[in-house]
């Protein structure tokens, strides 16, 4: 180990900052962070600094650094351009035994500054002993996405109960089981979905081991999955995607996003195909119902958003009605995700003030839909579901008063490495699933806008 990582308490104590640019203030505003008195001596400042200093958070000597600027400091930070300078005051604080960063400049440090994840209290410093700060950042991307926001808070509400514990159960085998069933369980997750009252009464109840009901049953976790590409699904989805129990998933739900869900876990598919349900949506609800009352964490997986196209609101009635605990994750829906990786804006100031979202499902072999409402000037239509409605889309919107020549684009697909994008006109759409046997899933985007793909689009295309 070539370092010892420490975490410094230096709040109200005085840190020297030498160098007044760019640098030099993002040490200051960390420092700043962690309650230091700084000081920072250089003859010129950058606009931050001097922000910081006339809101008293920095004391500014505008001068070049001088050996008696060390004096009474427990720390500094050196930032300038002037290898010799950056030398002098390396050499004179080691010899004064005072901690001392020169940045960019391992050899001359005695300490080195990590990247940092902060969820205050909880901290996670990176270091790669100064080899590479972007591997150092790299990593601690990674490390972002992994660790909950609400880990500070969880850590907070830790500390409050600590004594109330130790007193509860004297063992410290005990608990430690205590507490690692508590930080991933029922009450972290009440926390992380906002309910901090709940959170508390639930934690209070383990400690007396009074049945609060909101430990015994499972819960179940309404996840979107986006679109289809992996990096579109959020941190949190990916976090309870590697805590369930059971998988409930979709169709839609692609095979590289199947393979974020944790290892072990049960998968069951309950794809709808058109007009042929593998389940029905009835045995779905009383199937996620089931498996929660037998205590299990319940991923719904869905794709797209579960809230637009996705039933995902009757799922959570009978949740609800149930009185099983449930959370919904917000994903990216086939519209958006689309209409990006195709290079399409849905709203543009030239082309469209207003967008719509609207399911071109056939129902009993006819589309209900207000096509004046639709048929609109300066609006972008989506049609979900739309693949085998198109003839009946084309004749309405162009009897309702749009172009035959309106640009449309079907995506087929999208944001997957197999996205297939086609501009037509609503005059020739009709024509395209036959000629390039398009298949499910594809979303069609009508209007103006559709006019920027050649410009915009960029998904997979050779630049
Ligand atoms: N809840 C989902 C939509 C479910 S409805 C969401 O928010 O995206 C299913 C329809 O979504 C499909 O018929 C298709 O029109 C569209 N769709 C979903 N994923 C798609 C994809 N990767 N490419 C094209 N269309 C998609």
């Amino acid at each position: 180990m070539d370092y010892l990582p420490v975490f410094l308490k230096i709040e109200d104590t005085p840190c020297l900052v030498v160098g007044g640019g760019k640098v030099a203030a993002r040490k200051v505003r960390l420092l700043a962070r962690a309650g230091a008195n700084i000081t920072l001596v250089s003859p010129a400042v950058c606009d931050e600094i001097d922000a910081a200093v006339k809101q008293g958070t920095v004391t500014h000597i505008k001068r070049r650094f001088q050996d008696k600027d060390l004096d009474g400091v427990v720390l500094v930070i050196t930032a300038t351009d002037d290898e010799a300078l950056n030398r002098s005051v390396s050499e004179l604080a080691k010899q004064q035994r005072i901690p001392v960063n020169v940045v960019d400049s391992p050899d001359l440090c005695s300490f080195i500054m990590p990247s940092i994840i902060d969820r205050s209290p909880v901290q996670v410093a990176v270091s790669t002993g100064g080899a590479s700060p972007v591997l150092a950042r790299l990593l601690r991307a990674r490390l972002e996405s992994f660790i909950p926001a609400a880990y500070g808070r969880l850590a907070k509400l830790v500390d409050e109960y600590r004594q109330r514990v130790k007193d509860r159960f004297p063992d410290s085998e005990h608990r430690r089981y205590f507490w690692e069933s508590i930080l991933q369980g029922r009450v972290a997750e009440l926390l992380f979905a906002g309910q901090d009252e709940k959170a508390r009464t639930a934690l209070q109840g383990a400690i007396d081991d009074v049945d609060t009901h909101y430990g015994e049953t499972g819960e179940v976790y309404l996840v979107g999955a986006g679109p289809g590409d992996p990096d579109l699904v959020t941190f949190r989805a990916l976090r309870l995607m590697q805590q369930a129990d059971v998988v409930v998933y979709d169709r839609l739900v692609s095979k590289p996003i199947l393979e974020l869900v944790r290892r072990d876990a049960e998968l069951i598919y309950a794809g709808k195909q058109r007009d042929q349900h593998t389940l029905s949506q009835e045995s779905i609800n009383e199937l996620l119902v089931r498996l929660a009352k037998e205590g299990k964490r319940v991923l719904r997986l869905k794709g797209g958003d579960p809230f637009i196209f996705g039933r995902g609101g009757e799922e959570i009635e009978t949740l609800a009605a149930e009185q099983i605990p449930f959370q919904v994750v917000p994903g990216i829906t086939a519209a958006s995700g689309c209409a990006s990786y195709a290079g399409i804006p849905l709203t543009h100031r030239d082309y469209a003030q207003s967008c719509i979202f609207v399911t071109g499902h056939l129902k009993d072999g006819s589309v209900d839909l207000d096509w004046e409402r639709l048929a609109k000037p300066a609006q972008t239509i989506v049609f979900y579901m739309g693949l085998h409605s198109i003839p009946v889309l084309s004749r309405e919107l162009i009897a309702h008063g749009l172009s035959k020549d309106t640009p449309v684009a079907l995506v087929q697909q999208g944001t997957t490495r197999d996205q297939r994008v086609f501009i037509e006109t609503l005059e020739t759409m009709p024509d395209l699933p036959e000629r390039e046997q398009l298949k499910a899933p594809t979303i069609i985007i009508v209007g103006e806008v559709v006019q920027l793909q050649e410009k915009l689009s960029w998904f997979g295309k050779e630049q």
